[in-house]
């Protein structure tokens, strides 16, 4: 009779087995996506525990988020048939170093009640130090000097451990200076940031020796999942830790290394048996996630990488369905045909719990929020806010309310003084005050109180001019699309150059997201419309018991699975992102390939791919080129499929053959957003750059061209608009004409709204 086999390792494989019962010395589980990795570590977390070879207390397991860890200790639970008491050092990195250096803060200049504070905390650190020290912000922004020292923390420098070069890469040889300022800043704050928690925890093992061997003694066992993704400082970290038992277990696939944009370094797992001699490394080869189409599909694919161990993956799962391969007309097709699907999936009698989408860029997420807001689908966004909640999108609502309902206290209060105009506290609270005097609404109180001398003068005139913009903006409210509208308030309000001002990845996701809120409004024809849109979607919080669909980045999906998972926007510059290309350097196309095969992986049943033939991107249409990912998936692999509806349609209708861009390259013109192969990108390739000459020939916007061809509109023709009935054509901007009305005068409206007359 074989032993008896406890319930935690019973369906484990042989190789899982191995890795979970070679408790005593250092292992690499080194192995592609969905082969249970996870699922052994965590396993080998229970047996530790359950044959009392150690304490909770005595084990470190190490994962990559707060989530995998809440995750992993149910588990365990679950295998041991019992809560744990506690699993205190099983967490991220940074958790776990956070609590650490509660102990020991005073080693390092710190008192144990520090504080950690935020990206945004740190630039204004940063920024009165450049400020201080009389330095030119403009050369020298300290975004920059943020992103070097964070650079050099990843990477377990100290102030003093920078060489000539790295001083040299800040002010002029001032980096070194700068980082220690910033340091001794910290300090005085009784704070650190992300960086320190884990630079403060080497620099203690480093220079203190019995703190270090206190947790090399506790720490008899340590785990580590997505090894594959530790920087440089927490490898040295990890390394120190190991030192003395020798039994740490490391597990992690280098296909799947997709932060070195955060100092990753992959190389940390391919040194592990240089690091730990003796190392037993493991294996896994079967897959149990996937169907071998899935499988077959991100396989074919990260194999075009060039700096890869090659795997085997295989799985005992019936054939299922190949990876579907979409191609839509444009985003909002994209987000629909999405939403079908889920439909039918729940029909079917799936959960919406085992659904996600996976985007590139949080941006992406916007479009399918609206979508499923108004078909009713449950969603929830992972790593970021729902789009119309986060803060400008706030902001800029509340201008818009202001514009509509002067009465709209809250909106009003909420930007009165934002962006920046130098109206404090005291000025609200006198505003308030009058406002219950006079029983006025906020905005109306405040303008009387500039004509008063309730208030200093300058406070008085910036009201005045406050005011005098709304009342503008009002009247222009009647003359321009909501869109336009917007971008109108975001300018001449200062909003937009408060966020290009400050120069960070942060502020320029901000912008980002503002101006695919005026995408988004371009549907609508007056700006009540839009704001009750926004009210109903603002309305729609899921219960949380509810099931939900899961948006989430391909980055954050890490680690996880979904029965079905939904791939939108694969086009080159949204994915691979335009940074990636424009930086050229194969590293980092290969990482955006390996992120596609961390999307592809996150599948158990059913992968669809969307592309969609054009996009708008910083407002600009742009037709888009299928992903070379698409090109690289196996064919055997996959099926294709092209819907084209409503603005396909209308595109065909409306071009004539001989205006047609597509009409030179073929008899069998391609389906722009369905076939596949060279020819067909040399198709589309050839048909973008038609497209672009011809924009130029006719000094018409991208968005006009894309989103509804047609006959051109030229200045003094004559047409009719829905609303405005007939009018002739005075000028033109990008999409937006200038109409002068029969009937109601002179109006800029967007060209799509109006139709030749003769
Ligand atoms: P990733 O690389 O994406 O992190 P992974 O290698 O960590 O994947 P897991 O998430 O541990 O893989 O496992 C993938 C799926 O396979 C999970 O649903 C898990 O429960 C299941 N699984 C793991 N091992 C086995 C096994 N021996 N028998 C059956 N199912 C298994
Ligand atoms: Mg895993």
């Amino acid at each position: 009779d074989p032993p008896k086999v406890p319930a935690y390792a019973a369906r484990l494989n042989p190789p899982q087995r191995e890795a979970v019962l070679t408790t005593e010395g250092p292992v690499l589980m080194l192995a592609g996506a969905g082969t249970g990795k996870t699922a052994a570590l965590t396993s080998r977390l229970a047996h530790l525990v359950a044959t009392g070879r150690a304490w909770p207390s005595q084990i470190l397991c190490v994962t990559f988020t707060n989530k995998a860890a809440r995750e992993m200790r149910e588990r365990v639970a679950g295998h041991l048939g019992e809560a744990v008491e506690g699993m205190p050092w099983l967490g991220t990195f940074h958790s776990i170093c956070a609590k650490m250096l509660r102990r020991h803060a005073e080693l390092v200049g710190l008192e144990s009640n520090y504080t950690i504070i935020d990206t945004d905390d740190q630039m204004r650190l940063l920024k009165q130090l450049i400020q201080q020290n009389e330095l030119d912000e403009k050369r020298w922004p300290a975004r920059q000097l943020a992103g070097l020292i964070d650079r050099w923390k990843n990477r377990g420098l100290n102030p003093e451990d920078l060489d000539a070069v790295e001083n040299e890469s800040y002010a002029n040889g001032r980096g070194q200076q700068f980082y220690r300022l910033y340091q001794d800043r910290l300090k005085a704050l009784n704070a650190c940031d992300f960086g320190d928690l884990l630079l403060h925890m080497l620099n203690i093992f480093r220079r203190e020796r019995e703190v270090l061997e206190r947790y090399q003694k506790q720490f008899r066992y340590i785990l580590v999942d997505e090894y594959q993704d530790t920087n440089a400082v927490q490898y040295l970290w990890l390394r120190l830790l190991a030192q003395e038992s020798k039994n740490i277990c490391v597990v992690g696939d280098d296909d799947q290394s997709i932060y070195s944009w955060r100092g990753a370094e992959v190389a940390n797992i391919l040194r592990f048996e240089k690091d730990f001699p003796g190392a037993k490394v493991v294996k896994l080869e079967q897959n149990y996630r996937s169907t071998p189409h899935i499988l077959a599909a991100a396989s074919g694919l990260i194999a075009a990488n060039s700096e890869r161990h090659d795997k085997t993956l295989w799985t005992e799962h019936d054939h299922g369905e190949k990876v579907r391969v979409i191609g839509v007309w444009d985003a909002p097709e994209e987000a629909r045909r999405v939403g079908e699907e889920i439909e039918r999936l729940e029909r079917e009698g799936a959960s919406l719990d085992n659904v996600a989408i996976l985007v590139r860029a949080q941006y992406q997420t916007r479009e399918f929020e609206d979508r499923f807001i108004q078909i009713g689908i449950n969603y929830r966004i992972i790593g970021g806010f729902r789009f119309y909640e986060r803060a400008e999108i706030r902001d800029a609502l509340a201008y818009l309310r202001v514009i509509a309902q002067p009465q709209d206290d809250l909106a009003f209060e909420r930007i009165y003084n934002q962006p920046k105009r130098g109206l404090g506290a005291k000025t609200l609270e006198k505003m308030h005050q009058h406002a219950r005097r006079t029983d006025l609404p906020l905005a109306a109180a405040s303008l009387q109180l500039a004509d008063s001398d309730e208030l200093p003068p300058r406070a008085r005139s910036t009201i005045a001019a406050l005011m005098g913009q709304f009342l503008a903006w009002r009247e222009q409210s009647e003359q321009v699309t909501p869109a336009d509208l917007l971008r109108i308030v975001l300018e001449e309000s200062g909003y937009s150059d408060m966020l290009e001002n400050e120069k960070t990845a942060e502020a320029k996701g901000r912008l980002e997201n503002l101006t695919e809120l005026a995408r988004a409004m371009e549907e609508y024809e007056t700006l009540g419309d839009f704001l009750e849109h926004v009210s109903l979607v603002m309305d729609n919080d899921a219960a949380n018991e509810e099931e939900t669909v899961t948006i989430m980045t391909m980055h954050a999906a890490k680690g996880l699975e979904f029965d079905h998972v939904f791939l939108p926007g694969w086009e080159e510059g949204v994915f691979p992102s335009q940074r990636a290309i424009d930086e050229g350097g194969l590293a980092s196309l290969e990482e955006e390939r390996r992120l596609a095969y961390v999307a592809i992986t996150r599948a158990r049943r059913r992968c669809t791919i969307f592309h969609a033939a054009n996009r708008r991107i910083y407002g600009q249409w742009t037709s888009s080129i299928p992903s070379r990912f698409i090109e690289e998936l196996p064919d055997e692999h996959i099926d294709q499929e092209t819907t084209m509806s409503g603005g396909a349609s209308l595109w065909r209708a409306n071009w004539s053959e001989s205006e047609d861009p597509f009409a030179h390259v073929s008899e069998s013109r391609p389906d722009r957003s369905g076939a596949r192969g060279p020819g067909w990108q040399r198709a589309l390739s050839t048909g973008y750059e038609t497209k672009q000459v011809r924009l130029k020939e006719n000094k018409r916007s991208a968005a006009s061209f894309a989103a509804k061809p047609r006959v051109d509109i030229a200045i003094g023709q004559r047409v009719f608009h829905d609303k405005f009935g007939y009018g002739t054509v005075i000028d033109q901007e990008g999409n937006k004409l200038e109409i002068n009305f029969e009937k109601s005068g002179t109006k800029r409206v967007i060209d799509s709204f109006v139709k030749t007359a003769d």
